[in-house]
């Protein structure tokens, strides 16, 4: 039996949301936001996009938020602001906005209003039910790196612990399980070890399939602060807005990164540049490391990359020469069937040459989303709360005693990854899906077998934002969601500092944060009282101090969300010790100062492994590799928030398109601007040629924002982390008029 839903408690509980849940559905006009939270004044919250984590100062008048200006003394982002962040408030205002439940008519398919009461009723009704027949792990969840950590807390909680799923992964899979696994291996904890002001402070920096330029704007400025004239390294296919202003741009062949990397290993060795000293008291398995590229000789190296070998020593003297190296990375190597082993290449080139630990150094992975960080260690999914393992049983007791649960409702094996949660609906496994902030339907690789399974679910429910997702269009139950500005809590950004959103805007209509929406769902379902002592987001921080308590992320010296606000955001690990240690945190810190790393022998790790060739390579009907990637500062992702920007709109192409080469579009009588059909053995899009040098002959790259780019996109994922590899597959182009 359905319990009766604690709407009024949670109303007494939330305030404002009385009027909110007594309203009619109805949009709010940027000028029309409706009632007084904050007196006339600013207050300071991270931008909700990226994980640089951008601090942003909201200016509040008459109780509404009416304009922001980048914060000027926030150590990320220093007064700067791109595009996005810009405008972080003005797409909160769209006539899209989801303002009431929505549930979907089996008559004729339609979507309908429905007051939550119902809303909610029927998601506990049709998830139980599914469970009842088909088992407890025959419902999944899909989380998102865009909702604060006290949200993907109270998600993972209620979903594991609270309605006995097995299975949940986030979107975060798509962005950076790839560089989780590589530096859980190699330095024992997944701990990004750089601050970002080691931009500023390398003599060289190394960016491996990285392109700040437009993926990460303000840390390029950042670089671009550098006073060391440094030289810039960039490694990448595609020439870049990044590798346009690189001293050395290594344009090797699309997936021979980790043959680059070990070329330059050997070259490095060669030139006696290797830290001894470091290698020995701080490091395991350099010798087997070393003699492994012995295998990669100039003549190898030059013939798998592409890179000419005058480039390729040119490179190994730079690093050798260099005082202080930075190596970045993010979803060039990340998004890779080889991924792990390529982070895992990068971080070797740095511990080898002592570059770890020490201002301006560092093997350094830039995540993608927000609370990508927040995700890795508080989501519930691939760890247990805190970044603990649930096929530990000491980990569960913890957890346990610092929730105050039985311990028996923590699952005792780990999660299927997103992969392989999208085969489970394939297979009859999974039979329900709870989708939260993010896009299956558009963003998931191979995107036509996704939205078809999507379709063939039992039960799809999506809370989001916004009702016209792709995936929201599948849904048979849509949970309209408060956005970042419309709710409370922290992010992580990619430096591990730890910053607070704020509510300064109302949802429209009856929208909700999640947070309630989840306080909604647990009470309904009967397992309310496991989270009862979560009334408002900053409960759920308290816990998650004691969740870290003696873990390399030990966050239990942060007293609350105010002192995250005094002092700028605040790094990973602040632990009581710490804040009894010391007067206050000092802004920039980073990881392995002393050397010692988080295997239990303190010694970090030289894992490697043998490059192997791409699973789909071109042939006579694809002859083009097709890359994907970010397309402008100002698109986001699958395009939810930044396209109901005028003015983000207007900074970007108003259609899709894919480059191609100069010589190629001559060859295939292509012409600038013109229609084009791209082929994969999955798909065919139709999009406008961009004919440029940016991409070698043979290549292709199309923007990953419009749905039609992962249609052509082949399903394979990296072995240890799972992460899909979206950046090589092969297609065909032809002119579109020749197709008619
Ligand atoms: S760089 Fe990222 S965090 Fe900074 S303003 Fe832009 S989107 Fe926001």
């Amino acid at each position: 039996m359905i319990p009766t839903l604690s709407i009024p408690s949670l109303v007494q509980k939330t305030g404002p949301l009385t009027e909110q849940l007594l309203l009619k559905p109805k949009t709010f006009g940027l000028g029309a936001l409706p009632i007084a939270m904050i007196p006339d004044s600013t207050t300071n919250m991270v931008c909700g996009y990226c994980s640089t984590g951008c601090g942003l100062k909201i200016h509040i008048k008459d109780g509404q938020a009416i304009n922001l200006t980048p914060t000027v003394d926030y150590p990320v982002n220093l007064g700067m602001a791109c595009p996005k962040g810009w405008e972080a408030l003005r797409v909160l205002q769209s006539e899209d906005r989801a303002t009431m439940p929505l549930v979907r008519n089996r008559d004729d398919g339609s979507l309908r209003e429905a007051p939550w009461s119902e809303a909610v009723k029927l998601f506990c009704d049709r998830f139980k039910d599914i469970q009842a027949n088909h088992g407890n792990d025959s419902v999944a969840f899909i989380s998102t790196g865009q909702i604060p950590t006290e949200e993907m807390v109270f998600l993972g909680s209620l979903a594991k612990f609270g309605m006995g799923m097995l299975h949940g992964d986030g979107n975060t899979r798509q962005c950076m399980a790839t560089s989780v696994v590589a530096y859980k291996q190699s330095f024992g904890f997944d701990a990004p070890p750089f601050t970002y002001s080691d931009l500023e402070q390398s003599d060289a920096l190394v960016f491996i399939g990285a392109n700040p330029c437009i993926g990460h704007p303000i840390l390029w400025q950042r670089v671009l602060r550098n006073k060391n004239n440094p030289a810039l390294i960039v490694a990448d296919p595609r020439k870049t807005e990044t590798a346009m202003a690189a001293t050395e741009h290594l344009a090797m062949k699309p997936k021979s990164d980790m043959s680059l990397l070990y070329g330059l290993a050997k070259v490095l060795i060669d030139l006696g540049a290797v830290d001894s000293q470091f290698v020995q008291n701080h490091t395991d398995g350099f010798e087997a490391f070393r003699n492994h590229v012995q295998n990669f000789s100039v003549l190898r190296v030059c013939d798998e990359t592409g890179i000419s070998a005058e480039q390729l020593t040119r490179v190994a003297q730079i690093i050798a020469n260099s005082k202080r190296t930075s190596f970045w990375w993010t979803m060039g190597v990340n998004q890779s069937y080889q991924g792990v082993r390529t982070a895992q290449a990068i971080i070797n080139l740095a511990l080898m040459t002592g570059n770890i630990g020490k201002p301006g150094t560092g093997a350094n992975s830039i995540t993608g989303q927000c609370n990508a960080m927040g995700s890795r260690l508080f989501s519930n999914t691939t760890n247990l709360l805190g970044h603990h393992d649930f096929t530990n049983s000491m980990h569960r007791e913890k957890v346990a005693s610092v929730l105050d649960i039985p311990v028996e409702r923590i699952p005792t094996q780990n999660s299927w990854a997103y992969d392989q949660i999208i085969s489970g609906i394939e297979s009859g496994k999974i039979r329900g899906l709870w989708v939260i902030a993010t896009n299956t339907a558009h963003s998931w690789i191979q995107s036509t077998r996704a939205r078809e399974l999507l379709s063939k679910l039992d039960f799809l429910v999506v809370q989001d934002m916004y009702t016209t997702t792709q995936t929201a269009q599948l849904a048979d139950l849509v949970l309209p969601a408060a956005g970042w500005g419309e709710k409370e809590g922290t992010f992580i950004n990619s430096e591990r500092r730890i910053g607070v959103i704020k509510r300064v805007s109302k949802a429209p209509g009856q929208a909700l944060a999640d947070f309630s929406i989840f306080r909604l769902i647990a009470d309904a379902w009967g397992c309310g009282d496991l989270f009862s002592k979560w009334k408002k987001a900053e409960d759920v921080f308290q816990t998650m101090k004691e969740l870290s308590r003696d873990q390399p992320c030990d966050i239990s010296g942060i007293k609350d969300y105010s002192m995250l606000d005094q002092h700028g955001g605040i790094q990973w690990p602040w632990s009581l010790e710490d804040s009894q240690r010391d007067v206050a945190p000092q802004q920039e810190r980073r990881l392995f100062a002393d050397g010692h790393f988080f295997h239990s022998d303190g010694r970090a790790k030289f894992i490697f492994a043998e490059p192997q060739s791409m699973p789909e390579p071109v042939c006579s009907e694809f002859p083009f590799v097709l890359l994907t990637g970010r397309g402008s500062v100002s698109q986001w992702h699958t395009e939810t928030r930044t396209s109901k920007s005028p003015v983000l709109r207007s900074l970007y192409p108003a259609e899709p398109y894919v480059e191609i080469h100069p010589a190629d579009a001559i060859r295939l009588t292509i012409q600038a601007g013109q229609q084009v059909i791209v082929r994969s053995r999955r798909g065919a899009s139709v999009v406008r040629a961009a004919v440029t040098s940016t991409v070698q002959m043979g290549q292709l790259f199309m923007p990953m924002h419009d749905a039609k780019t992962n249609l052509l996109t082949l399903e394979h994922v990296d072995p240890y982390s799972r992460q899909p590899s979206y950046k090589d597959c092969s297609v065909d182009i032809q002119s579109w008029k020749q197709n008619g």
